[in-house]
């Protein structure tokens, strides 16, 4: 079969890789320069390594990716460094990065607020049951069964500030999903993710897979007289589209009614992250990532110096820090000025480190999507487009199909592959 694939990240790649080593024909068309999708990454000439646009790791429990990575032949590049996640209580940082660490948390109070937290937490790791966890609020469950404290202290943060207006209507098979799969240590890739969607291309490009880069597609029609869909006037057989719902209910208006309903009734976050190169360190503890409370009046949900996690040998002895915040599209940082966006933040890596000043400033970068984050409201699965559309050869796999995972590159590879197996059935 002549086959395209529309996106080349995580998703779109995977699913050529099968696709191809099936016997047929793909091409991928790429609206951008380069390769990796929202996992790709920038570099400056004095780097050996890119850093991402939207601030990446992999968790030991990614078995997709991982796996895709073994039989890729690159896993000798893949590293699990230690980095340190630390939570804010009363104005100091505390090490959140382990079962132990996480019950000598001061905020979780005492006793009875710590034995709940375990079971909570226990419960969530040992239960497959997401399906009767969807048919209730994150909010709700919560408080009822880790207790108030250990909510707003734990999770209300991480909602609001993944969230923020619909922080109380998220289901908690979302949260069941992040505590279930993931695990502390954190990896990443020799060279950064960048480098390995790079190298995954030329994999790809060996076997002899088009990838098209620098081309939007604009439209994708059935064509009656052939039963072909065409793709911006070329022929296939099959098409798969990796791109969000939004964007896939444009580029095929002749999908019937109530699938293009789906794809537009489906919500998502948006993203805004700021990528700053400084001379020196932010943490004066070497902390990697510091989980923000947004309601405590911080312009951001997450900091993260990424050069506690690989070191800043790698970028020429910058210090590398991302400011990063989900936001509903919409929201003023979506359009700001970088320069704006940053006398925002500055008054914040004040409260890192009193220390810093902006003459540490070397370089910023700000990256904003619109497709960052889906939403899994209540009893979510009833609302998931199904990867084979109503249109005959028309495949479409996103993040906001991976449910009840979160999204993730992981996710993302897993979907893809799924699809390219239906694709050749
Ligand atoms: C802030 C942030 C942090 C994240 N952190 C992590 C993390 O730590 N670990 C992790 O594993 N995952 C993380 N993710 C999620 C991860 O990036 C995604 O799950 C994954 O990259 C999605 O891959 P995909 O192939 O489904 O989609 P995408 O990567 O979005 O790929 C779709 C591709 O389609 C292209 N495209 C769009 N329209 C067209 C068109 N008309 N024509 C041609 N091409 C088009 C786009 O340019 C894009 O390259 C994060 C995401 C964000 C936003």
């Amino acid at each position: 079969m002549k086959i395209a694939i529309i996106g080349a990240g995580y998703g779109g790649m995977a699913a050529a890789w099968d696709l191809k080593k099936a016997g047929h024909d793909v091409t991928i068309f790429e609206s951008a320069n380069y390769v990796g999708g929202l996992a790709s990454g920038f570099k400056e000439p004095h780097w050996d390594w890119s850093v991402e646009k939207f601030y990446h790791h992999w968790f030991q429990s990614d078995s997709e990716m991982l796996g895709l990575i073994r039989e890729l032949g690159l896993a000798d590049k893949v590293m699990f460094p230690r980095p340190l996640t630390v939570m804010l209580y009363k104005n100091k940082w505390y090490p959140f990065d382990s079962i132990l660490n996480a019950l000598r948390f001061p905020g979780l109070g005492f006793g009875l607020n710590k034995i709940r937290f375990g079971f909570v937490g226990l419960f969530l790791r040992l239960t497959n049951n997401w399906q009767a966890l969807e048919k209730v609020t994150a909010h709700e469950w919560m408080l009822k069964y880790a207790g108030k404290q250990v909510y707003e202290q734990m999770w209300q943060p991480l909602l609001i500030g993944k969230f923020a207006s619909f922080y109380k209507d998220v289901n908690m098979a979302w949260l069941w999903a992040r505590m279930h799969a993931r695990t502390t240590r954190l990896g990443t890739f020799e060279g950064g993710f960048q480098n390995f969607s790079d190298l995954f291309a030329e994999k790809l490009r060996e076997q002899r897979v088009e990838i098209r880069l620098g081309v939007s597609i604009k439209s994708i029609k059935r064509d009656q007289a052939s039963g072909s869909l065409s793709v911006d006037g070329e022929s296939f057989d099959k098409v798969l589209v990796t791109t969000s719902p939004n964007l896939t209910a444009k580029l095929c208006p002749e999908l019937p009614e109530n699938y293009l309903k789906g794809l537009l009734e489906l919500k998502s976050m948006g993203a805004v992250v700021m990528t700053l190169s400084l001379k020196h360190s932010l943490s004066k503890d070497g902390f990697y990532w510091f989980n923000v409370p947004k309601e405590e009046g911080y312009p951001f949900l997450a900091l993260v110096e990424h050069t506690n996690f690989v070191s800043s040998e790698h970028f020429g002895g910058d210090h590398i820090i991302y400011a990063g915040d989900y936001l509903e599209v919409g929201h003023e940082y979506f359009s700001l000025s970088d320069a704006e966006l940053l006398e925002k933040f500055i008054p914040a890596f004040q409260k890192f480190n009193p220390e810093f000043s902006r003459d540490w400033i070397k370089k910023i970068w700000v990256h904003k999507t619109n497709y960052a984050q889906p939403i899994p409201l209540v009893n979510h699965s009833k609302n998931v487009p199904a990867i084979q559309t109503p249109i005959d050869g028309l495949y479409f796999a996103s993040m906001s199909q991976v449910y009840p995972w979160d999204r993730g590159t992981n996710f993302a590879v897993e979907i893809g592959r799924k699809a390219a197996r239906m694709m050749v059935v």
